[in-house]
């Protein structure tokens, strides 16, 4: 089969040949129709030699859905055909947190050498993808795969980032939404659907800028060092009640501390190196930050069901695999409109 792989720490991503896996015991193994590149990739391969924790070389891809191909011994729930997504931030299955569906935060996966398929294990850039176990998987139904597959990670992130702010996004309440990329452009529509706050989105282009306009910001500002101003001014210096960093560099960290409100929150989302420095003087009276990582399984269920009744919409720009490393460009330039999508059977 062709598989997307990182080969060589600071290399591109490379199109090669591999055989055919099979699935073993318990296994599940998936025809790929779809595979989402998150910029969590690019950062991944950023990331110099001594801090690469993974063995090399590693395929690519932890956005996936396609349809069940065979079935390992003793699998049940699932027919050879189904339509399916993966859930793929994997943890231990036996602890409180896996048991609650929140294997994103399962404490023991990293000791156990349990990884995310595209982050340490074998991922779905690829023409099958190997499924350590049918819990991980989601039946698609009718949905269409290829519109559906970033709901895996680009809707599913920010819909657990924005989750747990609900509360403080009352009517005549503010939520700023910092890079409307792949993940950002999802977290607009659904605060638009969930909350009645008003959404102001942050970009370096006049493109992104029109693409959260497009899908439902209320305000734009472009990114720069004037932006906390600038929502200090539209929230009638009241600032933004949430803020939803997409970028999670130094200078969205420091707009963030500026423009959030007296008890407001900020969630570090993005992975750009930028860290937040929380205390009296650093940020408004009361104001808190978090980091929150992926989503939960019932929150996957929750995703798709907005993906059902059209109420968020991902716009995806498709690539052959063979196009895969081109589609890694463009992202890291700041190319893609919305989230690049790979599909390894044409
Ligand atoms: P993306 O490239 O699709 O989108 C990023 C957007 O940010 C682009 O539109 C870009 O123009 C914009 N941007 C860049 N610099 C900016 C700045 N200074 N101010 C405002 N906007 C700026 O990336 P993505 O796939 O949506 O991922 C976004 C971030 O989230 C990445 O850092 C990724 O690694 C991270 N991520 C984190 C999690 C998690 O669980 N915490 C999950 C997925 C992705
Ligand atoms: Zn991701
Ligand atoms: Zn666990």
């Amino acid at each position: 089969m062709k598989a997307v792989q990182y080969r060589t720490v600071g290399a591109a991503p490379e199109v090669v040949a591999l055989p055919d896996p099979e699935p073993g015991p318990g296994q599940v193994l998936i025809k790929v129709t779809a595979a989402g590149a998150c910029h969590s990739d690019i950062g991944l391969m950023s990331l110099p030699a001594e801090r690469f924790r993974f063995p090399l070389p590693m395929t690519l891809g932890h956005e996936g859905a396609g349809t069940v191909a065979a079935l390992g011994d003793g699998v049940t729930g699932f027919a050879e055909g189904d339509a399916v997504a993966l859930y793929a931030p994997w943890g231990c299955g036996s602890c409180p947190q896996c048991a609650r569906g929140s294997e994103n935060y399962c404490p023991h996966s990293a000791r156990l050498g349990i990884h995310p398929p595209g982050v340490g294990a074998p991922g779905a850039m690829a023409e099958y993808l190997l499924v350590d176990d049918a819990r991980h998987l989601i039946p698609l139904g009718d949905l269409d795969p290829v519109r559906t597959v970033s709901f895996t990670d680009a809707a599913l992130t920010p819909y657990h980032a924005i989750k747990r702010s609900l509360p403080r996004l009352a009517p005549g309440s503010t939520a700023v939404v910092i890079g409307a990329g792949g993940l950002g452009h999802v977290a607009i529509q659904l605060l638009r659907t969930l909350s009645s706050a008003r959404v102001i989105a942050l970009d370096v282009t006049e493109e992104k800028l029109e693409l959260a306009r497009e899908v439902g910001a209320h305000d734009v500002v472009l990114s720069n060092q004037d932006a906390a101003r600038r929502i200090r001014e539209l929230t009638g210096g009241l600032g933004a009640e949430a803020v939803f960093d997409f970028v999670g560099a130094r200078a969205t960290a420091e707009t963030s501390a500026q423009a959030v409100a007296i008890q407001g929150e900020i969630a570090m989302v993005g992975i750009a190196g930028g860290t937040l420095p929380v205390g009296i003087g650093a940020v408004p009276y009361g104001a808190s930050a978090v980091a929150p990582y992926w989503g939960t399984l019932p929150e996957l269920f929750e995703v798709l069901e907005l993906a059902r009744s059209g109420a968020v919409d991902i716009h995806v720009e498709t690539f052959g695999i063979d196009e895969a490393p081109l589609a890694y460009e463009r992202l890291h330039a700041g190319k893609i409109n919305g989230r690049a999508v790979i599909l390894p059977h044409g």
